[in-house]
Parts: C-alpha cells; structure tokens; sequence
C-alpha cells in the first residue's frame, strides 16, 4: 500500500500490488489481493490524514 491525494487533496491509500483502495481494517491487508498493510504505511496514511485535517480545520475557521 502506499499514500496518495485524490482530486480533492484527501490521503487515500492503494494497493501497490493490485492498485486496490480497499483494505481490510481487521487484518490490515488488501482486500482484493491480500497483501499486507505494514505498520509504517498505516502510520504515514495516519499522519497525512491528520495533516489534511489540520489544513481544512485551518481553512474553515480562516
Ligand atoms: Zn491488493
């Protein structure tokens, strides 16, 4: 899996094996090819996600 910004600056993540956007939040594995989602990815879509939050937080109290 890796971290990617959709159109509207949102972090999605894809699978880097079978370019899924699904994954599994109980085993943390794709959901189409189960491959697994390491630690650290999940960490990095957190942070980025955190991130975007804080920017569009941001932007609306302006
Ligand atoms: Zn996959």
């Amino acid at each position: 899996m890796s971290v990617f910004f959709n159109p509207h600056g949102v972090p999605e993540m894809a699978c880097d094996n079978c370019g899924s956007r699904w994954y599994d939040r109980m085993t943390n594995c794709c959901y189409e090819c189960g491959q697994p989602v390491t630690e650290e990815m999940l960490a990095e879509y957190n942070q980025a996600l955190a991130e975007f939050n804080r920017a569009r937080a941001a932007k609306s109290t302006g």
